[in-house]
């Protein structure tokens, strides 16, 4: 079999990665991507064909909205066919929200999608754009008899692929900005690159890529502190049109017990609006039931959100709302891994 040369498809939507400094203002930037081979000519010896795309306004990846990730996932089905891989540049400060959004957005996915961006420009001396740029290219050109070896939403940043939807941004300094605490890595960038194949999703082969366009934005994010008031969660859990509530408990996915809060957790599901349990720890999961303070979550229909991240809990969350999936189903669909994020 004579081995063909992969096509990757870079989309560009912006964040610090794609900026240079201004020589003469010293301001920042955003890089103009059709030059991509000129600025950076190592792209040149990659075993691959690049072609590039951007945003039409680059954005700060803190001005993302569910909007831009169904544009990703529309450029993606767009080049599907003619492209074997797609590396998609983009801020670090809401990447993991976005990439877990396309891993339930793009349904039997077999190709890589590998997100990446850079703590500093990739016009700057001391860069980390390059080699998270390089690399991330290398992941998504990598194939096994013409097939992709990826075929999932990954991270790729500082030395290191993640499945997507298990990483959270810990670091705003550090080049090793992410983690993933409850997945192992399913890469690892050294003299070798080292791919840890037992980790890997492998999807369907026989399904055809299904791209979900439809996101329910009417959710909330509620994180427990001790002395939260009747008052404050009573307005969140009224609010108009609320569908469902991501709510961030203690430890094990425990609470308290005051009759006020379980009576308001009780009527909300009630009216129909799913409550979904997370944990505030970085790692391990929810085990409702372990204690007393979860044992009441479980008996009034909260879901458990096992071991999840918040960022892939507020994305399927959308998603499975967009599906219109039925009320009696919804909790049994929300507990199962669809994309490999959850245990
Ligand atoms: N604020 C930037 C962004 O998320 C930071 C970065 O690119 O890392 O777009």
């Amino acid at each position: 079999m004579t081995k063909s040369i992969p096509n990757i498809l870079l989309i560009y939507t912006g964040g610090t990665i794609g900026m240079i400094k201004d020589p003469e203002t010293g301001a920042l930037r955003a890089f103009d991507f059709d030059n991509l081979l000129i600025r950076i000519p190592e792209l040149k010896l990659l075993d691959c064909n690049i072609s590039t795309t951007t945003f039409n306004e680059p954005i700060d990846s803190s001005n993302m909205e569910p909007k831009y990730w169904v544009d990703i996932a529309e450029i993606i089905e767009e080049n599907y066919d003619s492209c074997d891989g797609f590396v998609v540049l983009h801020g670090s400060d809401t990447m993991s929200y976005t990439a877990s959004a396309l891993s339930f957005m793009l349904e039997h996915l077999a190709k890589p999608v590998i997100f990446t961006g850079s703590q500093l420009p990739i016009g700057d001396l001391r860069t980390d754009a390059k080699e998270n740029l390089i690399t991330s290219i290398q992941i998504a050109s990598l194939q096994h008899y013409n097939k992709p070896i990826i075929k999932e939403v990954c991270l790729y940043f500082e030395y290191k692929l993640y499945r997507a939807n298990r990483t959270t941004k810990i670091n705003a300094e550090h080049f090793e900005a992410f983690t993933s605490l409850n997945y192992p890595d399913l890469a690892e960038s050294g003299v070798h690159l080292k791919i840890n194949n037992e980790y890997l999703f492998k999807p369907n082969a026989r399904k055809q890529l299904v791209v979900h366009k439809e996101l329910e934005k009417n959710i909330a994010l509620v994180k427990l502190f001790p002395g939260i008031s009747k008052q404050l969660l009573t307005c969140i859990f009224n609010t108009a049109d609320l569908k469902g509530v991501i709510l961030e408990t203690y430890g094990a996915g425990n609470c308290t017990t005051e009759d006020w809060f379980i009576n308001l957790l009780k009527e909300t599901i009630q009216k129909g609006i799913h409550i979904i349990n997370v944990t505030q720890c970085s790692g391990g999961s929810v085990m409702m039931g372990q204690y007393e303070t979860s044992e009441k979550l479980k008996k009034i229909g909260i879901i458990s959100g096992k071991d999840i991240t918040t960022e892939a809990a507020i994305s399927k969350l959308m998603y499975l709302l967009g599906q219109n999936v039925s009320p009696k189903l919804f909790k049994t669909i929300y507990e199962t891994a669809l994309r490999g994020e959850m245990s």
